[in-house]
């Protein structure tokens, strides 16, 4: 078997189980491997640390598939997948354990849309497979995880049961590996009659809700799968509430508070096919429609507007795309979410609250907090953080793997007037 044989000291991470190996660590390659290919990580020494997968173009050299000596074929990746439905397997029947309160039960039980692999946190790098109501997505976004999908898609057909699986490898990260973008059906067995998700797309529902989900077009795999339980957090925090729902995509938050019983809602994005999908979202729901407004707009921009026509809210939500995809972008990221959080402060209400997001990787949960922090010094506000919020269970955790914590929210009360 083709090896990478690492430089003295640099198995260290591996022996605390990290799953990736960088360019810079690695000493030699033996046996000549093609990209993706199988090899070992060896030490100096010889000893054998994990076996995993090439990626001779991108920095992150080669990621772990298993630190046991076992082979990587079919049956592995079969006890991998398995290994992932019963964590959500657990997820679903946890949350409808008696101990949970009957509205959240409800609402779990009523969700068809949920990650089913979320990649290096289920032990398979660069594969993420979510499922939408009676269709997989699956994206492969590795040298790695590409050689395999044909293998992977036919486990997936028979361990899930569902017949159709559209491929999204179109992620930026596919770049780095040197794989063009690819997308379309995968495997349809379903019936005849099945809609191509092309042009149709799917409608699942979450808590009572129907979404309808682009697949084929929409973001990520289609939807915000990761805000899922943040979404019912804000059903219970909108009663009454004047909302405003800055980056609403395709009205996942913005339905959510009318369903909790805003008063009134003013959701923002700048893409147009967003907005669109919003509205029809909107539709498909028995929702007051005349209590929210979707509109296309730049949300940096409209906020400064809202502020100088004193437009004030109850609840805002700032739910922002990935400003700081690596920590390289950290600086940079920083002064945005400052500055959007800064006019949310300005444009709350006394004693109303803030729920601001940030999915970058490249911003911990530490700094993202005191980049909150100092937006509520700059604009004059005191605020207290009542919740940390995080990505949905369906999107483990890794504890040996923290880049897979990339979800950071904060449930911020502004001060009221009798307290000042
Ligand atoms: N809250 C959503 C997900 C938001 S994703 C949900 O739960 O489904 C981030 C969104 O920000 C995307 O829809 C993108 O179109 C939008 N966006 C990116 N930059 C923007 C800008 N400058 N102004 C307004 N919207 C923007």
């Amino acid at each position: 078997m083709a090896a990478l044989v690492l430089k003295p000291g640099r198995e260290k991470s591996l022996l605390r189980r990290h799953p990736w190996i960088f360019s810079g660590a690695v000493e030699h390659v033996e046996g000549g491997p093609q990209a993706g290919e199988t090899v070992d990580l060896m030490s100096t020494a010889g000893q054998f640390l994990a076996r995993a997968a090439y990626s001779p173009q991108s920095q992150i050299r080669a990621r772990v598939w298993t630190f046991r000596d076992e082979p990587i074929e079919p049956a592995f990746f079969r006890r991998r997948i398995r290994g992932a439905l019963e964590v959500r397997a657990r997820i679903e029947a946890s949350s409808a354990s008696p101990a949970s309160d009957p509205e959240s039960r409800r609402g779990a039980a009523a969700a068809d849309g949920a990650r089913l692999i979320y990649a290096e946190s289920d032990g398979l790098p660069g594969i993420i497979v979510d499922r939408y109501a009676d269709m997989l997505i699956m994206q492969c976004l590795t040298a790695g995880a590409d050689g395999w999908r044909e293998t992977l898609a036919d486990l997936l057909l028979v361990e899930t049961g569902i017949k159709t699986i559209f491929e999204r490898s179109e992620a930026d990260v596919r770049q780095l590996e040197g794989l063009p973008p690819r997308a379309g059906i995968l495997r349809d067995s379903g019936s005849a009659s099945s809609p191509d998700p092309r042009s149709f797309g799917v409608v699942i529902s979450e808590c009572g809700l129907k979404f309808q989900v682009d697949v084929a077009h929409g973001h990520k795999t289609g939807f915000y799968l990761d805000q899922r339980l943040n979404r019912q957090r804000l059903r219970e925090l909108a009663h009454d509430r004047q909302v405003l729902d800055c980056f609403c995509y395709t009205g996942g938050f913005a339905l959510n508070a009318l369903v909790g019983g805003a008063s009134s809602v003013l959701a923002l994005d700048s893409s147009a096919s967003a907005i669109s999908l919003a509205r029809h979202n909107l539709a498909l729901n028995n929702l007051p429609a005349d209590l929210v407004e979707f509109q296309e707009a730049d949300v940096f921009a409209r906020l400064r507007k809202l502020r100088d026509e004193a437009r004030t809210f109850d609840l805002i939500v700032l739910d922002p795309p990935r400003f700081a995809p690596t920590a390289a972008h950290a600086e940079k990221a920083a002064r945005a979410y400052k500055d959007i959080n800064l006019l949310a402060f300005k444009l709350l209400r006394p004693g109303g609250t803030l729920v601001t997001f940030s999915c970058s990787g490249g911003i911990d949960a530490a700094l993202f907090q005191k980049i909150v922090a100092s937006a509520a010094l700059d604009a004059g506000v005191d605020a207290q953080i009542l919740e940390h919020l995080s990505q949905s269970p369906d999107h483990p955790i890794a504890l040996n793997f923290p880049e897979s914590a990339y979800l950071k929210g904060l449930v911020i009360v502004k001060q009221s007037a009798s307290q000042a």
